[in-house]
Protein backbone atom coordinates (compact mmCIF):
# COMPACT_ATOMS: atom_id res chain seq x y z
CA UNK A 1 0.00 0.00 0.00
CA UNK A 2 1.86 3.49 -0.78
CA UNK A 3 1.58 6.27 1.44
CA UNK A 4 -1.03 8.51 -0.14
CA UNK A 5 -3.75 5.72 -0.74
CA UNK A 6 -3.22 4.99 2.89
CA UNK A 7 -3.50 8.62 4.14
CA UNK A 8 -7.22 8.21 1.59
CA UNK A 9 -8.26 5.48 3.85
CA UNK A 10 -7.23 6.83 7.13
CA UNK A 11 -8.94 9.86 6.18
CA UNK A 12 -12.21 7.62 5.07
CA UNK A 13 -12.02 5.87 8.66
CA UNK A 14 -11.36 8.37 10.80
CA UNK A 15 -14.61 10.63 9.31
CA UNK A 16 -16.55 7.48 9.88
CA UNK A 17 -15.51 7.24 13.64
CA UNK A 18 -16.07 11.15 13.58
CA UNK A 19 -19.69 11.18 12.48
CA UNK A 20 -20.37 7.92 15.11
CA UNK A 21 -19.33 10.03 17.78
CA UNK A 22 -21.58 12.75 16.87
CA UNK A 23 -24.42 10.70 17.24
CA UNK A 24 -23.44 9.47 20.45
CA UNK A 25 -22.98 13.20 21.81
CA UNK A 26 -26.43 13.85 20.19
CA UNK A 27 -28.09 10.60 21.89
CA UNK A 28 -28.82 9.09 18.81
CA UNK A 29 -26.78 6.22 18.83
CA UNK A 30 -29.09 3.02 18.60
CA UNK A 31 -28.11 0.22 21.24
CA UNK A 32 -29.45 -3.25 20.68
CA UNK A 33 -30.76 -5.18 23.22
CA UNK A 34 -29.64 -8.42 23.36
CA UNK A 35 -32.17 -11.51 23.87
CA UNK A 36 -31.31 -14.89 24.96
CA UNK A 37 -35.05 -15.97 24.56
CA UNK A 38 -37.97 -16.52 21.60
CA UNK A 39 -39.43 -13.37 21.39
CA UNK A 40 -42.76 -12.90 23.04
CA UNK A 41 -45.15 -11.28 25.64
CA UNK A 42 -41.95 -12.00 27.91
CA UNK A 43 -38.40 -11.90 27.12
CA UNK A 44 -35.42 -12.76 28.47
CA UNK A 45 -32.41 -10.74 27.88
CA UNK A 46 -28.53 -11.77 27.58
CA UNK A 47 -27.84 -11.06 31.55
CA UNK A 48 -30.41 -13.43 32.30
CA UNK A 49 -32.98 -11.03 33.02
CA UNK A 50 -36.93 -11.35 32.80
CA UNK A 51 -38.75 -8.64 30.68
CA UNK A 52 -42.33 -8.33 29.52
CA UNK A 53 -42.04 -6.99 25.96
CA UNK A 54 -44.04 -4.05 25.14
CA UNK A 55 -42.46 -2.61 21.92
CA UNK A 56 -42.48 -5.98 19.75
CA UNK A 57 -44.69 -5.98 16.47
CA UNK A 58 -45.62 -9.18 17.20
CA UNK A 59 -49.60 -8.23 17.35
CA UNK A 60 -50.95 -11.67 16.98
CA UNK A 61 -47.87 -13.55 19.61
CA UNK A 62 -47.04 -15.81 17.16
CA UNK A 63 -43.60 -14.83 16.86
CA UNK A 64 -41.86 -16.99 19.07
CA UNK A 65 -45.55 -19.61 19.14
CA UNK A 66 -44.77 -23.25 19.16
CA UNK A 67 -47.38 -23.61 16.57
CA UNK A 68 -45.18 -21.78 14.38
CA UNK A 69 -42.27 -23.52 15.06
CA UNK A 70 -43.80 -26.50 14.33
CA UNK A 71 -44.96 -25.25 11.03
CA UNK A 72 -41.67 -24.16 9.85
CA UNK A 73 -39.73 -27.28 10.79
CA UNK A 74 -42.72 -29.10 8.77
CA UNK A 75 -42.37 -26.83 5.69
CA UNK A 76 -38.27 -27.41 6.08
CA UNK A 77 -38.49 -31.03 5.58
CA UNK A 78 -40.68 -31.37 2.90
CA UNK A 79 -39.59 -28.18 0.86
CA UNK A 80 -35.81 -28.31 2.11
CA UNK A 81 -33.98 -25.27 3.76
CA UNK A 82 -33.62 -22.64 0.84
CA UNK A 83 -33.88 -22.85 -2.81
CA UNK A 84 -30.30 -21.00 -4.31
CA UNK A 85 -32.62 -19.42 -6.85
CA UNK A 86 -34.57 -16.56 -7.63
CA UNK A 87 -38.07 -17.15 -8.45
CA UNK A 88 -38.23 -16.72 -12.40
CA UNK A 89 -35.53 -19.15 -12.78
CA UNK A 90 -35.69 -22.47 -10.21
CA UNK A 91 -36.48 -20.94 -6.67
CA UNK A 92 -40.47 -21.23 -6.85
CA UNK A 93 -42.03 -24.00 -5.21
CA UNK A 94 -45.83 -24.65 -4.39
CA UNK A 95 -45.82 -22.81 -0.98
CA UNK A 96 -44.89 -20.08 -2.82
CA UNK A 97 -47.52 -20.65 -5.21
CA UNK A 98 -50.38 -21.43 -2.61
CA UNK A 99 -49.17 -18.66 -0.14
CA UNK A 100 -49.59 -15.83 -2.96
CA UNK A 101 -53.07 -17.34 -3.08
CA UNK A 102 -54.30 -17.53 0.54
CA UNK A 103 -53.09 -14.17 1.17
CA UNK A 104 -54.89 -12.52 -2.08
CA UNK A 105 -58.19 -14.73 -0.74
CA UNK A 106 -57.44 -12.79 3.05
CA UNK A 107 -56.92 -9.77 1.81
CA UNK A 108 -59.79 -9.87 -1.04
CA UNK A 109 -57.11 -9.00 -3.95
CA UNK A 110 -56.80 -10.92 -7.08
CA UNK A 111 -53.43 -11.76 -7.17
CA UNK A 112 -50.15 -11.37 -4.72
CA UNK A 113 -46.73 -11.80 -5.54
CA UNK A 114 -44.04 -12.78 -2.46
CA UNK A 115 -40.74 -10.55 -1.38
CA UNK A 116 -37.82 -11.20 0.70
CA UNK A 117 -39.12 -7.76 2.76
CA UNK A 118 -41.82 -5.31 2.48
CA UNK A 119 -39.55 -2.68 2.24
CA UNK A 120 -38.55 -4.78 -1.03
CA UNK A 121 -41.93 -5.11 -2.27
CA UNK A 122 -42.08 -1.00 -1.59
CA UNK A 123 -38.82 -0.63 -3.41
CA UNK A 124 -39.85 -2.49 -6.10
CA UNK A 125 -43.24 -1.24 -6.94
CA UNK A 126 -43.46 2.02 -8.31
CA UNK A 127 -40.62 1.89 -10.84
CA UNK A 128 -42.45 -0.29 -13.36
CA UNK A 129 -45.87 0.66 -13.18
CA UNK A 130 -45.61 4.17 -13.52
CA UNK A 131 -43.23 6.74 -15.26
CA UNK A 132 -43.03 11.06 -16.08
CA UNK A 133 -46.28 10.97 -17.62
CA UNK A 134 -47.54 9.77 -13.82
CA UNK A 135 -48.18 11.34 -10.43
CA UNK A 136 -47.62 9.52 -7.28
CA UNK A 137 -49.15 11.43 -4.03
CA UNK A 138 -47.92 10.58 -0.86
CA UNK A 139 -48.85 11.56 2.50
CA UNK A 140 -45.47 12.86 4.50
CA UNK A 141 -45.29 10.94 6.83
CA UNK A 142 -45.26 7.15 4.65
CA UNK A 143 -42.74 4.61 5.53
CA UNK A 144 -39.07 5.11 4.79
CA UNK A 145 -39.23 2.66 2.15
CA UNK A 146 -42.38 4.15 -0.13
CA UNK A 147 -39.71 7.52 0.37
CA UNK A 148 -37.37 5.28 -1.01
CA UNK A 149 -39.44 3.13 -3.85
CA UNK A 150 -40.89 6.42 -5.02
CA UNK A 151 -37.01 7.84 -5.79
CA UNK A 152 -36.34 5.02 -7.47
CA UNK A 153 -39.56 5.78 -10.04
CA UNK A 154 -39.69 8.61 -12.63
CA UNK A 155 -42.89 9.78 -12.10
CA UNK A 156 -43.51 13.50 -10.47
CA UNK A 157 -44.00 13.69 -6.66
CA UNK A 158 -46.54 15.12 -4.90
CA UNK A 159 -46.84 15.35 -1.10
CA UNK A 160 -49.66 15.78 1.15
CA UNK A 161 -49.34 17.18 4.59
CA UNK A 162 -49.93 14.15 6.99
CA UNK A 163 -53.30 12.67 7.42
CA UNK A 164 -54.71 15.66 6.02
CA UNK A 165 -57.69 15.35 3.12
CA UNK A 166 -57.80 19.08 2.09
CA UNK A 167 -54.02 19.23 0.98
CA UNK A 168 -54.31 15.28 -0.53
CA UNK A 169 -57.32 17.48 -2.72
CA UNK A 170 -54.91 20.21 -3.43
CA UNK A 171 -52.07 17.76 -4.73
CA UNK A 172 -54.37 15.96 -6.70
CA UNK A 173 -56.03 19.07 -8.63
CA UNK A 174 -52.44 20.18 -9.35
CA UNK A 175 -51.84 16.43 -10.59
CA UNK A 176 -54.28 17.06 -12.91
CA UNK A 177 -53.68 20.68 -13.63
CA UNK A 178 -50.50 19.13 -14.60
CA UNK A 179 -51.90 16.94 -17.42
CA UNK A 180 -50.52 13.70 -15.44
CA UNK A 181 -51.69 10.36 -17.04
CA UNK A 182 -52.29 8.18 -14.13
CA UNK A 183 -52.74 9.12 -10.42
CA UNK A 184 -51.96 7.15 -7.54
CA UNK A 185 -52.80 8.24 -3.66
CA UNK A 186 -50.00 6.06 -1.38
CA UNK A 187 -50.77 5.91 2.30
CA UNK A 188 -49.15 4.02 5.51
CA UNK A 189 -52.70 2.47 6.35
CA UNK A 190 -51.69 3.17 10.08
CA UNK A 191 -49.36 4.75 11.26
CA UNK A 192 -46.31 3.31 13.59
CA UNK A 193 -45.54 6.39 14.98
CA UNK A 194 -48.99 7.50 16.35
CA UNK A 195 -51.19 4.22 15.52
CA UNK A 196 -52.56 6.97 12.95
CA UNK A 197 -55.26 4.84 10.96
CA UNK A 198 -55.62 6.33 7.25
CA UNK A 199 -58.88 7.77 6.39
CA UNK A 200 -59.21 5.58 3.71
CA UNK A 201 -63.45 6.09 3.43
CA UNK A 202 -62.17 9.89 2.53
CA UNK A 203 -58.71 8.67 0.41
CA UNK A 204 -61.22 6.45 -1.45
CA UNK A 205 -63.83 9.53 -2.01
CA UNK A 206 -61.31 12.20 -3.45
CA UNK A 207 -59.72 9.40 -5.71
CA UNK A 208 -62.77 8.68 -7.47
CA UNK A 209 -63.20 12.41 -7.71
CA UNK A 210 -59.98 12.83 -9.32
CA UNK A 211 -59.48 9.59 -11.39
CA UNK A 212 -56.28 7.98 -9.25
CA UNK A 213 -55.45 4.74 -7.95
CA UNK A 214 -54.91 4.11 -4.21
CA UNK A 215 -52.33 1.93 -2.55
CA UNK A 216 -51.63 1.28 1.19
CA UNK A 217 -49.06 0.02 2.82
CA UNK A 218 -50.61 -2.58 5.48
CA UNK A 219 -47.50 -3.35 7.55
CA UNK A 220 -48.83 -2.41 10.70
CA UNK A 221 -52.58 -3.60 10.10
CA UNK A 222 -52.82 -6.82 8.32
CA UNK A 223 -54.04 -9.94 10.53
CA UNK A 224 -55.54 -7.40 12.97
CA UNK A 225 -57.30 -4.46 11.72
CA UNK A 226 -61.01 -4.95 10.70
CA UNK A 227 -63.65 -7.02 12.02
CA UNK A 228 -62.00 -10.45 10.38
CA UNK A 229 -58.25 -8.68 10.56
CA UNK A 230 -57.86 -8.38 6.87
CA UNK A 231 -57.07 -4.63 7.43
CA UNK A 232 -57.34 -0.74 7.34
CA UNK A 233 -59.88 -1.35 4.26
CA UNK A 234 -61.79 -3.56 6.07
CA UNK A 235 -61.71 -1.25 8.73
CA UNK A 236 -63.14 1.22 7.13
CA UNK A 237 -65.26 -0.78 4.87
CA UNK A 238 -63.19 -0.04 1.53
CA UNK A 239 -62.08 -3.11 0.49
CA UNK A 240 -62.65 -3.72 -3.36
CA UNK A 241 -61.93 0.04 -3.19
CA UNK A 242 -57.80 -0.47 -3.12
CA UNK A 243 -55.75 -1.14 -6.42
CA UNK A 244 -52.52 -2.13 -4.47
CA UNK A 245 -51.52 -3.08 -1.05
CA UNK A 246 -48.20 -3.73 0.38
CA UNK A 247 -47.66 -6.00 3.43
CA UNK A 248 -45.29 -7.23 5.53
CA UNK A 249 -45.40 -11.23 6.70
CA UNK A 250 -42.27 -9.86 10.26
CA UNK A 251 -45.07 -8.63 12.17
CA UNK A 252 -48.40 -9.67 13.05
CA UNK A 253 -48.46 -11.81 10.28
CA UNK A 254 -45.89 -14.54 11.75
CA UNK A 255 -43.01 -12.08 12.38
CA UNK A 256 -40.31 -13.99 10.65
CA UNK A 257 -39.41 -11.55 7.10
CA UNK A 258 -41.07 -11.24 3.82
CA UNK A 259 -43.54 -8.94 2.17
CA UNK A 260 -45.99 -8.95 -0.72
CA UNK A 261 -48.02 -6.83 -3.15
CA UNK A 262 -51.39 -7.80 -3.63
CA UNK A 263 -53.32 -6.15 -6.53
CA UNK A 264 -54.75 -6.50 -9.98
CA UNK A 265 -53.85 -9.68 -11.95
CA UNK A 266 -52.15 -7.04 -14.17
CA UNK A 267 -50.54 -5.52 -11.92
CA UNK A 268 -48.98 -8.52 -10.14
CA UNK A 269 -47.72 -9.88 -14.02
CA UNK A 270 -45.74 -6.93 -14.57
CA UNK A 271 -44.12 -6.55 -10.83
CA UNK A 272 -43.25 -10.41 -11.77
CA UNK A 273 -41.80 -9.41 -15.17
CA UNK A 274 -40.00 -6.29 -13.62
CA UNK A 275 -39.77 -5.37 -10.20
CA UNK A 276 -35.99 -5.08 -9.30
CA UNK A 277 -35.78 -6.81 -6.01
CA UNK A 278 -38.31 -9.31 -7.18
CA UNK A 279 -35.96 -10.40 -10.03
CA UNK A 280 -32.62 -10.03 -8.87
CA UNK A 281 -32.97 -11.48 -4.81
CA UNK A 282 -33.35 -14.99 -3.86
CA UNK A 283 -36.96 -16.48 -3.13
CA UNK A 284 -38.45 -16.57 0.39
CA UNK A 285 -37.54 -19.70 2.51
CA UNK A 286 -39.82 -22.39 2.06
CA UNK A 287 -39.64 -22.64 6.17
CA UNK A 288 -41.10 -18.82 5.98
CA UNK A 289 -43.67 -19.82 3.15
CA UNK A 290 -44.94 -22.74 4.86
CA UNK A 291 -45.36 -21.73 8.44
CA UNK A 292 -47.15 -18.06 7.02
CA UNK A 293 -49.65 -20.30 5.63
CA UNK A 294 -50.34 -21.60 9.13
CA UNK A 295 -50.86 -18.43 9.96
CA UNK A 296 -53.26 -17.43 7.21
CA UNK A 297 -55.22 -20.94 8.22
CA UNK A 298 -55.05 -19.47 11.91
CA UNK A 299 -56.31 -15.96 11.39
CA UNK A 300 -59.33 -17.27 9.31
CA UNK A 301 -60.77 -19.49 10.97
CA UNK A 302 -61.21 -17.50 13.98
CA UNK A 303 -61.09 -14.35 15.07
CA UNK A 304 -59.97 -15.11 18.65
CA UNK A 305 -56.46 -13.69 18.46
CA UNK A 306 -57.37 -10.52 16.72
CA UNK A 307 -60.53 -10.05 19.54
CA UNK A 308 -57.52 -10.74 22.39
CA UNK A 309 -55.42 -7.96 20.84
CA UNK A 310 -58.35 -5.41 20.77
CA UNK A 311 -59.57 -6.52 23.89
CA UNK A 312 -55.68 -5.98 25.64
CA UNK A 313 -55.43 -2.65 23.90
CA UNK A 314 -59.04 -1.50 24.95
CA UNK A 315 -58.01 -1.97 28.60
CA UNK A 316 -54.48 -0.63 28.59
CA UNK A 317 -55.85 2.34 27.18
CA UNK A 318 -58.13 2.77 29.59
CA UNK A 319 -56.60 1.99 32.70
CA UNK A 320 -52.77 3.79 31.41
CA UNK A 321 -55.23 7.09 31.07
CA UNK A 322 -57.00 6.26 34.76
CA UNK A 323 -53.19 6.58 36.02
CA UNK A 324 -52.75 10.34 34.81
CA UNK A 325 -50.57 9.60 31.44
CA UNK A 326 -51.34 11.66 28.49
CA UNK A 327 -51.52 9.12 25.31
CA UNK A 328 -52.48 9.80 21.67
CA UNK A 329 -56.01 8.57 21.63
CA UNK A 330 -57.00 5.85 19.37
CA UNK A 331 -57.71 2.38 19.10
CA UNK A 332 -55.13 0.74 17.66
CA UNK A 333 -52.58 -1.70 19.56
CA UNK A 334 -49.69 1.62 19.13
CA UNK A 335 -50.12 3.86 22.47
CA UNK A 336 -47.89 6.30 22.50
CA UNK A 337 -47.21 7.18 26.04
CA UNK A 338 -46.56 10.98 25.73
CA UNK A 339 -43.91 12.70 27.88
CA UNK A 340 -43.24 15.56 25.89
CA UNK A 341 -39.71 16.07 27.03
CA UNK A 342 -36.22 13.61 25.27
CA UNK A 343 -34.40 13.20 28.97
CA UNK A 344 -37.75 12.55 30.67
CA UNK A 345 -38.10 10.07 27.90
CA UNK A 346 -35.12 8.21 28.13
CA UNK A 347 -34.98 7.93 32.00
CA UNK A 348 -38.54 7.10 31.78
CA UNK A 349 -37.70 3.88 29.81
CA UNK A 350 -34.27 3.08 31.40
CA UNK A 351 -36.42 2.53 34.69
CA UNK A 352 -38.66 0.46 33.37
CA UNK A 353 -36.08 -1.48 31.62
CA UNK A 354 -34.81 -1.82 35.20
CA UNK A 355 -38.50 -2.61 36.71
CA UNK A 356 -38.98 -5.42 34.15
CA UNK A 357 -40.44 -3.55 31.48
CA UNK A 358 -39.31 -3.60 28.29
CA UNK A 359 -40.47 -0.29 25.64
CA UNK A 360 -38.65 1.77 23.52
CA UNK A 361 -38.18 5.36 23.76
CA UNK A 362 -38.93 7.70 20.77
CA UNK A 363 -37.32 11.40 20.74
CA UNK A 364 -36.68 14.09 17.83
CA UNK A 365 -35.76 13.55 15.11
CA UNK A 366 -38.06 10.66 15.20
CA UNK A 367 -41.01 12.62 16.51
CA UNK A 368 -41.10 15.98 16.35
CA UNK A 369 -39.27 18.19 18.59
CA UNK A 370 -41.20 18.16 22.15
CA UNK A 371 -43.30 15.32 21.15
CA UNK A 372 -41.24 12.42 23.03
CA UNK A 373 -42.44 9.30 24.28
CA UNK A 374 -42.30 5.84 24.81
CA UNK A 375 -44.16 3.48 22.78
CA UNK A 376 -46.31 1.16 24.08
CA UNK A 377 -47.08 -1.99 21.70
CA UNK A 378 -50.26 -4.51 22.66
CA UNK A 379 -50.00 -8.07 21.85
CA UNK A 380 -52.42 -10.67 21.79
CA UNK A 381 -49.66 -12.97 23.64
CA UNK A 382 -49.94 -10.57 26.87
CA UNK A 383 -51.89 -12.03 29.73
CA UNK A 384 -54.24 -9.09 31.75
CA UNK A 385 -52.00 -10.36 34.92
CA UNK A 386 -48.88 -9.09 32.55
CA UNK A 387 -51.12 -5.71 31.20
CA UNK A 388 -51.51 -5.28 34.90
CA UNK A 389 -47.52 -5.64 35.83
CA UNK A 390 -46.83 -3.14 33.06
CA UNK A 391 -49.33 -0.33 34.17
CA UNK A 392 -48.02 -1.02 38.21
CA UNK A 393 -44.87 -0.01 36.97
CA UNK A 394 -45.68 2.95 34.63
CA UNK A 395 -47.60 4.29 38.14
CA UNK A 396 -44.16 3.18 40.22
CA UNK A 397 -41.74 5.21 37.71
CA UNK A 398 -44.09 7.86 37.02
CA UNK A 399 -44.26 8.86 40.15
CA UNK A 400 -40.97 8.81 40.93
CA UNK A 401 -40.41 10.79 37.96
CA UNK A 402 -43.39 13.12 38.83
CA UNK A 403 -44.48 12.34 35.36
CA UNK A 404 -48.09 11.80 37.39
CA UNK A 405 -49.22 12.95 40.95
C1 LIG B 1 -42.05 -2.47 9.02
C2 LIG B 1 -42.55 -1.71 7.87
C3 LIG B 1 -42.04 -1.91 6.58
C4 LIG B 1 -40.90 -2.85 6.31
O1 LIG B 1 -41.29 -4.19 6.51
P1 LIG B 1 -40.21 -5.34 6.37
O2 LIG B 1 -40.97 -6.53 5.91
O3 LIG B 1 -39.62 -5.51 7.73
O4 LIG B 1 -39.18 -4.90 5.39
C5 LIG B 1 -42.62 -1.21 5.53
N1 LIG B 1 -43.63 -0.34 5.74
C6 LIG B 1 -44.12 -0.10 6.98
C7 LIG B 1 -45.24 0.88 7.16
C8 LIG B 1 -43.59 -0.76 8.08
O5 LIG B 1 -44.05 -0.51 9.30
Amino acid sequence: MNTVNATHQAAFYSGLKNTIDELREAGLYKIERILASRQGAEVVDNEGRHLINMCANNYLGLSGNETMVQASIKATEQFGYGLSSVRFICGTQTVHKQLEKALSEFLGMEETILYAAAFDANGGVFEPLFDSEDAIISDALNHASIIDGIRLCKAARYRYAHNDMTDLEVQLKAAVAEGKRHKIIVTDGVFSMDGTIAQLDKICDLADRYSALVMIDECHASGFMGATGRGTHEHHKVMGRIDIITGTLGKALGGAMGGFVSARREVVEILRQKSRPYLFSNTLAPSIVGASLEVLKIISASTQLRDRLHANTAYFRQEIERLGFTIKPGTHPVVPVMLFDATVAQKFAARLYELGILVSGFFYPVVPMGQARVRVQLSAAHSTEQIDKVLSAFSHAGRELKIIG
